[in-house]
């Protein structure tokens, strides 16, 4: 039975952290020296991740995305992909990942019966991506996005996190990258979410400027049907088409149908959550998939965040959570969250 919040919402995508480590350390994302680890035992099994799957599946969710922390440092991640893949209610099994482990990686995860690939992409230029990243990855991510396209995936999408002075003059560049390697570009505004304490509201690129950049360049571009997507897509004047993520500008939290779980099972309505339910504790205390199911539903039919939009209305020079309640809580780091 589908569940709705008080907004109507209903519950259907679930994105799963598998770990909250990461072999990258953008500055957008993960700028500090060293963090606070979640336990190793606290980390959900492949069997425990696919119990909760199964509670979430009756109640409406269809479309799964495996994220991190970077999800393919997760040992034998194909097996849970297999699992996971196997059950008739998942209609879409996705991962987001940082593409530089991809290469040896995408044709088993193809194999295993996973549909579909995103990469994080945020520049071709390796001076930069060290800057941004911290780490000399891009030729290893950039084979990994060749794996992923020889490896047959349906549908291969690029996320760039668009921030002024460092890439926003490499917009055009990625869209034609992406047209050559066969995928599609979306770009993201830079969000003041847990972790992110470099934003400032300065070095957001909003959406509007970025369609200024690419219209000057190519003329101007169709809106296409928006989906479920969080991406608003865009047709060029010569077929090829790109997404722009608005969440910090034009925030789209009335569509929402996301959800998310971190590696150590709690889960989390919104990227701007503070708190989040324990599905670990019951769950390993023996609670049954119908009280699972009940405690889910009860939370979720109370629903009426809207982070992304109270944020927009905060105004704030600041950033959201500051450093030292990071430090106290890894749960409120992007990088625990998956994105
Ligand atoms: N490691 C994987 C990856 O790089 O795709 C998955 C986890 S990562 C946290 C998921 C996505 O969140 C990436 O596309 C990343 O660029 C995005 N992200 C992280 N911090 C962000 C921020 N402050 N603003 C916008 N997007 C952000």
């Amino acid at each position: 039975m589908p569940l709705f919040d008080r907004f109507e919402r209903p519950l259907r995508s679930l994105r799963i952290s598998v770990t909250d480590r990461c072999n990258l350390r953008c500055q957008y994302c993960m700028p500090e020296a060293d963090y606070v680890w979640l336990p190793r035992e606290n980390l959900l099994t492949f069997e425990e991740i696919g119990a909760l799957v199964d509670v979430f599946t009756p109640l409406g969710v269809d479309r799964l995305r495996i994220t991190g922390g970077e999800p393919l440092l997760r040992r034998d991640l194909r097996v849970l992909v297999e699992q996971l893949a196997a059950r008739h209610a998942v209609a879409d099994l996705a991962l987001t990942t940082n593409g530089v482990l991809l290469g040896g990686q995408a044709a088993a995860l193809r194999a295993a019966g996973l549909h579909r690939i995103t990469v994080s992409l945020d520049t071709l230029d390796r001076e930069r991506f060290r800057g941004l990243t911290r780490m000399d990855e891009l030729a290893a991510v950039l084979r990994g996005i060749d794996a992923a396209a020889a490896a047959g995936f349906a549908s291969l999408k690029l996320d760039t996190v668009v921030i002024r002075g460092v890439n926003d003059g490499e917009i055009v560049a990625l869209i034609e990258y992406g047209r050559s390697v066969g995928a599609e570009v979306r770009f993201i505004e830079y969000m003041d979410v847990g972790g992110a304490t470099r934003w400032t509201p300065h070095a957001v690129v909003s959406r509007r400027e970025m369609l200024a950049t690419i219209e000057a360049q190519y003329g101007t571009v169709l809106p296409l049907d928006r989906s479920s997507a969080p991406a608003d897509r865009y047709l060029l004047p010569d077929g090829a088409t790109f997404g722009i993520i608005s969440s910090t500008t034009e925030p789209f939290c009335a569509a929402c149908d996301r959800s998310r779980l971190t590696a150590d099972g709690v889960w989390l309505l919104c990227l701007y959550a503070t708190t989040g339910t324990d599905l670990r504790r019951p769950l390993r205390a023996g609670a049954t998939r119908e009280e699972l199911q009940r405690l889910v539903a009860a939370v979720w039919s109370v629903r009426s965040d809207r982070g992304a939009e109270e944020r927009l209305g905060m105004d704030r020079e600041t950033t959201l959570i500051p450093l030292r309640h990071l430090k106290k809580d890894a749960h409120l780091e992007m990088h625990t969250r998956g994105g």
